[in-house]
């Protein structure tokens, strides 16, 4: 079975992506501060469409919903096909190393795993133009799910690295933990498996295919 070599710093910060100090701060977030900007824009998409359209609550139930499920779908596609190489799961050094690899080479600096606020918005901004598109008015109810979704995911992704896991958690724990150290390729679900069970990329058992070496310490690219 091929294996990739991966670097992993289990202890050490991941090395500064600006010079800059104020830039450098702003690649730094807690995720309290993009789930209380989500839910805010939540609150307001909402009630604008609430009171600009007058729906029944059904649709607007039915629109958050599905915004939220449609979010569990591209959280699985993003993983699997924007921040890993399609073809052996591996990622380049540029946006996918910044979004992602970065990750992967230190799993626990707590700094590095938040999309912070500017990169976050503009996204952001990205997926509520493609919704307004394709569902017009539809979108203020439908957006605030998606990204309800996203908090949820980056909320968990955040606990899962930070705390050990709870024993009634034990599970979301140990799947993300194979897809960082045992099968790179596998598990990139990290709320639900569902989408990994549907694209038959669930993790096998004794199979491994990331090489891992653990460093203590890194050279500074910046010196
Ligand atoms: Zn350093
Ligand atoms: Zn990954
Ligand atoms: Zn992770």
């Amino acid at each position: 079975m091929k294996q990739i070599k991966v670097n992993v710093y289990p202890e050490t910060e991941s090395p500064k992506l600006f010079k800059n100090k104020f830039l450098e701060l702003l690649t730094k977030t807690h995720p309290v501060v993009i789930d209380g900007m989500y839910v805010v824009f939540s609150y307001f998409s909402i009630s604008h469409f609430y009171n600009t359209y007058h729906p029944s609550v059904w649709l607007v139930v039915g629109l958050f919903l599905a915004g939220f499920f449609s979010w569990s779908l591209a959280e699985y596609l993003m993983h699997r096909f924007l921040y890993h190489k399609i073809e052996d799961a591996t990622y380049d050094t540029g946006f996918q190393y910044i979004f992602h690899g970065i990750h992967h080479e230190y799993p626990n600096d707590k700094t590095r795993l938040v999309l912070p606020v500017i990169p976050s918005l503009l996204i952001a901004s990205i997926f509520f133009g493609i919704f307004y598109l394709a569902m017009g008015k539809f979108a203020f109810a439908f957006s605030p799910g998606f990204v309800v979704g996203y908090c949820a995911y980056m909320t968990v992704h955040y606990t899962i690295h930070k705390v050990p896991s709870p024993k009634r958690f034990n599970f979301w724990w140990r799947f993300h933990s194979i897809h960082h150290y045992q099968q790179h390729d596998r598990a990139f679900g990290v709320t639900s498996p569902i989408w990994d069970m549907v694209f038959g990329t669930m993790p096998e058992k004794n199979r491994k295919t990331v090489n891992i070496s653990y460093k203590k310490r890194h050279s500074e690219p910046n010196g």
